[in-house]
């Protein structure tokens, strides 16, 4: 009988996992390209042919807009900064509200702060971990003016029922797609359906360029904010002859020219890659639902789903081993990823810890000393972050759902039956845990 590496057997893997890897050679020769070409960047802050940015910016946006079917991409240098462009554009300001989710990257819940509005936490569905319809309408008051919508670990948000509740309730809808890029609803690509929708181009994401980001929407007016908040829109406003000033206030949230190139070449590999992440998440959902705890995520009636991370839940039955111990127990087995070794085996208990409960929304403090935005005087609701009401979040995180990374391309099929056989091996073992 085997002994588990938790209590000091051998492990079932010994070499660590390849480092996740995208950029090849076609990046190396356009880079090089482009510092040759002596255009770093090419954007002027004042209204001018070159306040839109460089000839590779501009490529850019057009090959994204061409293959996502939008009207406009607008690259900008992070998911983050085109979060902030979205909440701008979208008029959102001091008294405002948008329900945002618990269970997301942190930037996709403080953008409405960067305007000072307060974000307002609904809880996640849970089977496929994204707002939930019901909760949101919950929380909807007469100060709520959007939704942000997360396509958390590459699935696709339910963008028929929040659409309408959308509609309903006079609200926009910014999609944050940073995880779901490729991933479709109803045959039309995560990052169009919202209003606005932000990809993001960072090191961690299916596609990346360093650190760089994308703003899509069908709607000339929001893409011209885009482009001004982007830019420095202070300083352009006037002789552009743009009349409406809310939240002009510009930023410096340019993508570089060599940033542009590299992503124009990982945009025509992200169909490849996405095609063999999914095989690999459908070997790994195959062998792990051979396991009586586990239950891998299910992909949304009419949806494509993307996999930034493969979320698996994981139930207790009657073993009495909680999630906490059985992932640790896994990660004993396997090994750390290449590069990333400080972060130990690449399997998360649960994902990010609420947001709300971040010292930012316990304390309410985000601008100054006086509790700006919470207890501004523009904010005429109030919230309680110490109540925020989101059981089913809170059952996942600490309780159900356990997320790894150990899918991404280039892991081989190898790599792939070492992780299957780490979780194989602590169930079959698992009265060792007890
Ligand atoms: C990565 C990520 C972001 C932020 O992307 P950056 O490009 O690093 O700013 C935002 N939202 C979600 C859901 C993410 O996963």
């Amino acid at each position: 009988m085997p002994v588990l590496a938790i209590n000091g057997g051998e492990k079932i893997r010994s070499k660590l996992f390849p480092a996740y890897s995208v950029i090849g050679k076609e990046e190396e020769e356009e880079v090089i390209k482009v510092i040759k070409s002596g255009v770093l960047s090419r954007f002027l802050g004042a209204w001018h042919e070159d306040f839109y940015g460089g000839p590779q910016v501009r490529a850019l946006e057009e090959e994204w807009a061409g293959y996502f079917g939008v009207k406009h991409a607008i690259a900008v240098n992070s998911a983050t900064s085109g979060l902030y462009c979205a909440v701008g554009a979208a008029g959102i300001g001091p008294g405002d509200e948008v329900v945002v989710s618990p269970y997301t990257m942190s930037a996709s819940a403080t953008a409405p702060l960067v305007y000072n509005a307060i974000p307002v936490f609904a809880d996640i569905e849970e089977d496929y971990f994204c707002l939930n319809p019901e909760s949101i309408e919950r929380k909807i008051t007469e100060r709520t003016k959007a939704i942000i919508a997360v396509d958390l670990f590459g699935q696709p948000y339910d963008a028929a029922a929040k659409n309408a509740l959308a509609r309903k309730h006079n609200l926009l809808v910014i999609e944050d797609t940073a995880q779901a890029p490729g991933a479709k609803y109803k045959g039309k690509y995560a990052g169009t359906l919202g209003d606005m929708g932000v990809f993001s181009l960072n090191y961690h994401k299916h596609i990346h360029c360093g650190e760089g980001g994308i703003v899509a929407t069908d709607y000339d007016e929001l893409a011209d904010k885009i482009r001004l908040i982007r830019n420095h829109a202070e300083a352009v406003v006037e002789k552009k002859g743009f009349d409406s000033l809310v939240n002009m206030v510009g930023f410096n949230y340019r993508m570089t020219e060599i940033e542009a190139a590299i992503a124009r070449q990982q945009l025509k590999k992200l169909d490849g890659l996405l095609k063999k992440r999914l095989e690999n998440v459908d070997f790994l959902t195959a062998e792990l639902s051979k396991i009586p705890a586990l239950e891998p995520v299910k992909t949304r009636s009419g949806a494509k789903h993307a996999f930034y991370v493969h979320p698996v839940k994981y139930r207790s039955l009657d073993t009495g081993v909680s999630r906490n111990r059985f992932v640790d127990a896994v990660k004993a087995e396997l090994m750390p990823t290449e590069l990333r070794e400080a972060e130990g085996v690449n399997i998360g208990s649960g994902y990010v810890r609420p947001l709300y409960l971040q010292p930012l929304f316990q304390r309410q403090t985000a601008y100054g000393n006086n509790g700006c935005p919470f207890k501004c005087r523009n904010y005429e609701g109030s919230v309680d972050y110490s109540k925020a009401d989101c059981p089913v979040c809170e059952d996942m995180h600490y309780n159900t759902l356990l997320t790894h990374e150990l899918m991404r391309p280039p892991i081989s099929k190898e790599d792939l039956n070492d992780v299957v056989n780490a979780f194989k091996k602590v169930w079959e073992n698992i009265n060792e845990l007890e």
